[in-house]
């Protein structure tokens, strides 16, 4: 916090003409931000440098330009090694643009000084006025090595404000064999101990040894990942996911895209992601398959641009409408309800049909952007018919099981959208007791006849493969993390076994497709999950005395190694087993622990038609009935933490892998794999 003592103070005259005290660092011209980020412009040090791309990635330049009192900003020009950087020069496809906040009219200027009155120029409230935003948007750079770059800005009498800072631009070595398909399977949150839990789960132990591996465990490369996004040692799923594929760190929230000053969700400076890069390189395709909401913060930080990862209509509507930029070929997971006609642009009272389409979170660009990325424009269209907008585009769409595999009956469609779900899938746990005839839930969410994530992935991966091209197929299993922040232990170590199937469908793919480059990793680690050791008591002791609490605890000698009968469907026969596993979190909320299963998944609020049997969140969960473990965070869930993450690899290029690396890095291995190759 700031002392009195330590804000200079000045006499300024506001803008209702009365004298007033302020703050004169507010009133001194200087450029407040400047992006790519660096750090030689945040504390002046040219190591490390923050930023990198591959040769000729695409990403914008931006400052937020504050000027004097009483000035405006009428001209700038960014600079990279000291050359100007042009419109449509050699090495640029940019154009340039000004967005300043002029009082109560907010107008955008492009570099010839005409209004364009496109939306996106509303500034974070407390910069004072006249700031500018400027941009020069679409830049990119082949040279490999550090480049120096400099915003110059005049202000209208004439005097100037500049900024330097740094950028990478990392080599690629040529002459390797190219892997042509790259698979990232994303099991969310999913850190060591539910690794490990997964394992012991589905193949047992005996005298120390494991009985058998993971399809995950069996790949011969790997290391551990640093996860940490722009702004936290604690990453958010958004760049969880987006720092892997771009190359770049991003915010908390944000994907695709640096921070700005603007309030504009869309129209924050972006960086092009691996699938765009290699879309417009080779002509690769994406898909995105995932057991969340398609939505979510995973799958959409593979191929749409906002600081909001929130803004569900805008974010689905870009998967669609700039597929020409991504390639995107394959969507499948949940989400229906963004893809829905909402004529009322209202979700209260819920729509019947279960959309939330709404206008607040889509979008409209600004002409720079446009111009810049060539990308769509967007519209606020809550009344969109978006399933069949996909139709339109050629994609065959799939509302459930059935219809995917009937989709599939004597050809392989050449595009597919599948949404099984107004917004996250049931988990494995409830959609194999489903399919197995003894559970009710996957009904009351109305969907009972969903895929599972490996059914899915073999979908995906003939569609895909039918491009001589290649592609990026991005498959998540989403409710390892989702299960995990609920410390619901039985369903998230299930969601671990049903992703582990997916990957054993991507790894067989790959030895058929031996230019295949497969890598199994997470975002982050969720929830501190913990393998504390095995019940000391029965099933049938623990139904008994669900408060048992510590007293069940059986750890080192005494948790032994529980067994789990594994039936024909590839998971456990049963959960209450004698001397189960058991799971303790170090980044918990408080709970009630019966160390049973949940009849019923807990309450999620993405879901517009929620069960009435959903508990409301783990500290009523069993409320009473169970133990009561008190954590150590706020809040009603477990968290991420900062913990390194595994990660597996198998394929063309897979021996890229190696070591401790940063999120980041494994852009430049995947780059390298797909476009110089591996030796
Ligand atoms: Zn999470």
């Amino acid at each position: 916090m700031q002392t009195l003592f330590s804000i200079r103070r000045c006499l300024v005259i506001t803008t209702a003409g009365v004298l007033a005290l302020a703050a004169c660092d507010a009133f001194a011209a200087r450029v407040s931000r400047l992006t790519p980020p660096s750090e030689l412009f945040a504390s002046g040090e040219a190591d490390p440098v923050i930023a990198r791309f591959l040769p000729g990635q695409l990403f914008d330049l931006q400052a937020t330009v504050q000027p004097d009192a009483g000035q405006t900003i009428t001209n700038f020009a960014f600079y990279v090694d000291n050359s100007p950087v042009t419109n449509r020069n050699a090495e640029t496809m940019a154009r340039t643009s000004i967005v300043t906040e002029t009082g109560p009219t907010d107008t955008c200027i492009d570099a010839s000084g005409k209004t364009t009155g496109a939306s996106g120029c509303k500034l974070a409230a407390n910069l004072p006025s006249n700031t500018a935003v400027v941009s020069q948007r679409a830049y990119s750079k082949s040279l490999p090595g550090v480049h120096t770059f400099k915003v110059v800005a005049a202000q209208g009498n004439g005097s100037l404000i500049s900024a330097t800072g740094n950028f990478e631009v990392v080599g690629i070595d040529r002459g390797g064999a190219t892997a042509k398909n790259i698979i990232i399977l994303l099991g969310d949150g999913m850190g060591a101990a539910h690794r490990t839990a997964g394992r012991i789960m589905a193949k047992g132990y005996t005298q120390g040894k494991a009985k058998g591996r993971l399809a995950m465990d069996t790949f011969p490369y790997g290391g551990m990942v640093m996860t940490a996004s722009l702004n936290s040692i604690v990453t958010d799923s958004a760049p969880g996911m987006q720092n892997y594929v771009s190359g770049n760190k991003a915010n908390n929230n944000q994907e695709g895209v640096f921070p700005d000053d603007t309030l504009d969700a869309f129209d924050n400076p972006r960086v092009e992601y691996l699938s765009e890069y290699l879309h417009m390189l080779q002509g690769k395709s994406l898909g995105v398959v995932t057991t969340a909401d398609v939505f979510d913060a995973t799958p959409a930080a593979n191929a749409v641009h906002t600081s909001a990862r929130g803004n569900g209509t805008g974010i689905v509507d870009q998967f669609l409408d700039d597929r020409d930029r991504t390639g995107l070929t394959v969507l499948m997971g949940g989400g229906r309800k963004w893809f829905l006609p909402n004529a009322s642009n209202s979700v209260s009272p819920q729509p019947a049909n279960g959309s939330q389409r709404r206008s607040a979170n889509d979008y409209v660009l600004p002409d720079d952007v446009v111009n810049g990325w060539d990308a769509a424009r967007g519209e606020l269209d809550p009344e969109r018919d978006l399933i069949g907008d996909f139709q339109a585009a050629g994609f065959a769409y799939a509302p459930d099981k059935t219809a995917l595999d009937a989709a599939f009956v004597g050809r392989v469609p050449s595009k597919l959208l599948g949404l099984f779900a107004y917004s996250n899938m049931n988990v494995s746990y409830d959609k194999i007791n489903a399919r197995r005839g003894d559970s009710t839930v996957v009904d009351a969410f109305g969907f009972p006849d969903q895929p599972m994530l490996d059914e899915m992935t073999d979908k995906a991966l003939q569609v895909l493969s039918k491009n001589p091209n290649g592609f990026v197929a991005m498959i998540e299993g989403a409710s390892i993390d989702k299960q995990a922040h609920l410390m619901d232990s039985d369903r998230w170590v299930l969601e671990v076994l049903e992703f582990d199937r997916a990957v054993a469908v991507a790894k067989s793919f790959a030895e058929r497709h031996p230019d295949t480059l497969v890598i199994v990793t997470a975002d982050h680690e969720c929830s501190g999950a913990a393998i504390i050791g095995a019940s000391t008591a029965t099933a049938a002791e623990l139904e008994a005395t669900p408060n048992a609490g510590k007293t069940v605890v059986g750890t080192y000698d005494a948790a032994g190694f529980p067994k789990y009968t594994i039936g024909d469907d590839g998971f456990p026969s049963t959960l209450q087993i004698d001397h189960k596993l058991l799971i303790g979190y170090g980044a918990n909320a408080d709970r009630w622990e019966t160390w049973m299963p949940n009849a019923f998944p807990t309450k999620d609020t993405q879901q517009p038609f929620p069960p009435a049997e959903s508990p409301a969140d783990p500290t009523v969960r069993n409320e009473d009935v169970g133990y009561l473990v008190t954590g150590q965070v706020p809040g009603d869930q477990a968290v991420h933490t900062a913990t390194d993450i595994p990660l597996s690899a198998v394929g063309r290029g897979a021996s890229l892998f190696h070591g401790v690396f940063d999120n980041t890095d494994v852009f430049f291995m995947l780059g390298q794999a797909a476009v110089g190759g591996s030796h």
